[in-house]
């Protein structure tokens, strides 16, 4: 099976706000879609964190080394990819275009062996997992009124994060805190986000030293990119001195990136986004090189549908990936497949077990966001 196109659409009209200090609008396009499609008639779907201009012209340079290559190779394919355009912006737009065509040729895999995905990532270890919630921080009382109306839906574990936190006072932070403790109650997951990869943000290691030691009084699960994202030394003293474990990675890509993090101790939880850091195949072997070094990979996931059912086939491969960030709210996750995702009684999300990714986009619901024939038709 020989792949014989790649094609790209995206998303626009209800992008979510991202917390960023320069806000999104809902036609911002953060999120293209990509379609690789075979010479057997077998069509493998991605999803890439950048741009529709810049997936495109990602496409361009990626076409003539990509086209005519094994359809059931993904990881060699990928592989081949990043290695002929590391001179055009490895780890930037061409790797994070890298990451849809890898997932797209892992779901052609799964398709044409009638396998789901985490199987052939090496085995399931779980068929279902707890989604979090993940919302951007408003005000105390509106926060936590969101808060109770996801309990009262089943919901047990939540991220709250950016919007006012670490930047206004530190009495805020605590007010926010306390109201979404109290929220979701004590037995709740409940984790927080500082967002310290926005252009905007003035906090250093003291700050993020005193904060943690605040969120511990609330059980906090993780803080998140407390530090600026290339603070390696101070994530590292960070991890040691904090009440609770620390969070971050999601602006890094390729697997490259992430082990001298890993192996210098400076993540309890590290966060690669699949649709970014060169999708499935660098997921697992991050995954994997974090469990030898005892930290956790839960996966980024504030991008689509196509990623969170990426991050449930990768949680149903590794053995500590227990959450998955389910971005609350959002159409491009609840409104482009035909089966919409549902919790069961005890909250947890099941992992598809059907060929490939396990999803199928609707074309009736994806065309309110993209053009599909722009993803479906082969030329
Ligand atoms: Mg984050």
């Amino acid at each position: 099976m020989k792949i014989r196109a790649v094609r790209a659409s995206g998303l626009r009209g209800a992008t979510p706000e991202g917390g960023w200090s320069d806000e999104l609008a809902p036609d911002d396009v953060v999120h293209t879609l990509v379609a690789v499609h075979t010479d057997a008639g077998v069509v493998g779907f991605g999803s890439v964190f950048t741009s529709e201009a810049l997936v495109r012209a990602a496409l361009d340079v990626l076409r003539p080394v990509l086209i005519g290559q094994n359809a059931l190779e993904p990881e060699r394919v990928s592989e081949r990819l990043h290695g002929t355009t590391f001179w055009l912006g490895r780890g930037g737009s061409v790797t994070h275009t890298i990451s849809g065509i890898d997932m797209a040729l892992w779901d052609i895999l799964g398709k044409a062996t009638g396998q789901p995905v985490g199987r052939l990532l090496g085995g399931r270890y779980r068929d279902r997992v707890r989604p979090y919630a993940s919302l951007l921080i408003t005000p105390p009382e509106q926060l936590a009124d969101t808060l109770r109306g996801l309990a009262g839906r089943d919901w047990t574990a939540f991220k709250i994060g950016w919007g006012s936190f670490g930047r206004v006072s530190d009495a805020l932070d605590e007010r926010v805190v306390a109201a979404a403790r109290e929220a979701v109650g004590p037995d709740a997951l409940l984790m927080v986000d500082a967002g310290a990869s926005d252009g905007g943000w003035r906090n250093g290691y003291k700050w993020a030293l005193r904060t943690a030691e605040m969120l511990g009084r609330y059980g906090v699960a993780w803080f998140e990119e407390p530090l600026r994202p290339d603070a390696l030394d101070d994530f590292v003293a960070l991890r040691r001195a904090a009440p609770v474990p620390i969070a971050g990675g999601e602006v890094l890509t390729r697997r490259q990136s992430f082990f001298p993090w890993i192996e210098a101790g400076a993540f309890d939880v590290v966060q690669p986004d699949v649709t970014k850091v060169g999708g499935l195949s660098e997921q697992r072997r991050i995954g994997w090189s974090a469990h030898d070094h005892g930290v956790r990979l839960i996966p980024h996931g504030w991008n689509t549908a196509l990623g969170l059912a990426s991050d449930l086939q990768l949680a149903s491969a590794l053995p500590d990936t227990d959450l998955v960030e389910y971005l609350a709210g959002s159409p491009y996750i609840d409104d482009i497949t035909t089966e919409r995702w549902t919790l069961d009684a005890d909250g947890m999300l099941p992992i598809p077990d059907r060929p490939g990714l396990g999803v199928d986009l609707d074309p009736g619901r994806l065309a309110r966001y993209c053009d599909p024939d722009e993803l479906l038709s082969e030329s």
